[in-house]
């Protein structure tokens, strides 16, 4: 039987790199009252958690298919980051190497849509029969691609405005689409260069928050308004780095060369903001490194001495921790390394997160070595989540959304158990900022996003619009819940692959 549906359109924007805070302290001002009304009236949630790492793909990526990262050749979404080196196990067929995505990439971008493989659906391919549009949205399998005519917030807005007013423009059927997603990048390349306290960054909020008051006058004006669902989330927050500092000079020092995929050489490929993404030669290229190949690396340096590549990362200017994975783990079981300092000695210690599952069905837990890193031990809250025992990520998400690393033990293995994600990474928790990428320094700009602390991780969830979305205010939620949502209004089932669940249950 099919479930009831209580709209006949959703309509999805992403405004990148909003933090939660930051908007309805705009909507308390009276700066944003488009989205304030939809807010109001509808379902909001200035508590949502994204995914960690916050960085654009993969937490955009993860709020299109509701799911996140996992083992990807039989799971979950083959977009583990933003920057991967696409190692497989076996090693693929008619690859001489692997490959380095990156996600700043034009023509890389192209390749999304097959990136995300065959085990996780957009929300298009999960909503049944019927007409689907993307307005720039870059995850677009399953729906019809419009190119903005101008890249401004505006004009992305204004092509699901067109289509509304005229479908028989793209389909055929004459039908407006049962669901659009319209992406929005300007924020998040203001946020960068200017900061997110800079008035060019609150204006493009403005002018968002204008172009959606606009969208609802030609929802309203086509009679669509009353069956129309009108969700509006963002990808990640952000941070301002308290300093800059060019790493570059100190990996040449070492001797650690960059790997050249079309030649197979080099040691090693990193993207860095805060959060460092490490990847090292295993026994070749296709094959992470073991523990002790890491301990005892030897670079491509010519009369090169052994490398302790831990010792090595953590001489890195303000590195406050490091994560790895166990040489054993399966897909289904195994074992995250969290290293950190005694705060007070200074002295090595080695928490362990450990996983189990997969998907919807992952459970984790958290073993501090001695005083838990995440301090979740002073909160009473979290603090009873310490118990040995293992936790899915909705009773995380109940225990730790209010404080600094929700949800980040479930998180972690999710990310580290696809075979495209890196060996080790590390992370000034924004402390310093380096901007590298792929053997070189890019950025010196110190707003960014990447860390797990609460600013970072938190954006806003709000569905409205259509009078029959129940008004409702929620304490938490998580970003893939934003997809089950929408397909629950559409009276559709999620996929077999999503993670997230609807608020409306
Ligand atoms: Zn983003």
């Amino acid at each position: 039987m099919p479930q009831r549906s209580l709209v006949d359109q959703v309509i999805l924007i992403l405004i990148d790199d909003v933090r939660a805070f930051h908007l309805f302290d705009l909507v308390g001002k009276g700066k944003l009252p488009n989205i304030a009304q939809i807010a109001e009236k509808g379902v909001s949630s200035q508590n949502c958690i994204t995914s960690y790492p916050s960085i654009t793909y993969p937490c955009y990526t993860n709020v299109v298919i509701g799911s996140y990262s996992g083992y990807y050749p039989i799971e979950g979404s083959g977009i583990p980051m933003y920057h991967w080196v696409g190692r497989t196990d076996p090693p693929s067929e008619g690859k001489k190497f692997p490959i380095i995505r990156n996600g700043g990439k034009g023509s890389h971008i192209l390749k999304f849509n097959s990136d995300l493989g065959p085990n996780c659906q957009t929300i298009f391919e999960q909503a049944g029969k019927g007409n689907f549009l993307s307005s720039l949205n870059l995850f677009n399998r399953g729906s019809v691609l419009i190119p903005p005519i101008e890249y401004t917030t505006q004009s992305i807005l204004k092509g699901v405005e067109e289509i509304y007013k005229d479908p028989k423009k793209i389909f055929s059927n004459k039908e407006v689409p049962k669901v659009t997603v319209a992406y929005i990048p300007k924020t998040d390349d203001l946020m960068h260069h200017k900061g997110f306290d800079h008035p060019e960054y609150i204006a493009e909020l403005i002018k968002c928050d204008k172009a959606i008051g606009s969208l609802i006058e030609t929802l309203k004006n086509t009679g669509y308004f009353e069956s129309t669902a009108i969700g509006i989330i963002s990808d990640h927050g952000n941070y301002k780095a308290e300093n800059v500092y060019d790493i570059g000079p100190y990996f040449e020092e070492k001797g650690l060369k960059q790997y050249l995929p079309r030649k197979g050489t080099g040691d090693f490929d990193v993207s860095m903001g805060s959060v460092g993404f490490f990847n090292f030669r295993g026994k070749d290229w296709f094959h992470h490194p073991t523990f002790n190949q890491l301990e005892e690396f030897v670079t491509s340096s010519p009369g090169s001495k052994k490398l302790n590549l831990f010792e090595t990362l953590w001489k890195i200017p303000g590195v406050k921790l490091m994560y790895y994975r166990d040489d054993n783990n399966t897909p289904d079981k195994g074992v995250i390394y969290l290293e950190h300092r005694d705060e007070k000695t200074g002295k090595k210690l080695k928490d362990i997160i450990e996983y189990e599952g997969h998907g919807i069905n992952q459970k984790t837990r958290y073993l501090p070595e001695t005083e838990d890193f995440y301090k979740y031990s002073e909160h009473e809250e979290s603090a009873c989540f310490l118990d040995n025992r293992f936790h899915t990520i909705d009773e995380w998400l109940k225990a730790t959304n209010q404080i600094d690393f929700p949800i980040i033990v479930d998180q972690v293995p999710r990310y580290f158990k696809n075979p495209r994600s890196c060996d080790i990474i590390t992370s000034t928790l924004g402390e310093y900022f380096f901007g590298y990428e792929h053997g070189k320094t890019l950025s010196s700009d110190p707003y960014s996003h990447d860390v797990g602390l609460k600013k970072s991780m938190t954006v806003p969830f709000i569905i409205g619009g259509s009078p029959n979305i129940p008004k409702l205010k929620l304490f938490y939620c998580k970003t893939t819940d934003m997809v089950p949502s929408l397909l629950s209004l559409l009276g559709e089932k999620p996929h077999y692959s999503v993670v997230g669940k609807s608020v409306f249950d």
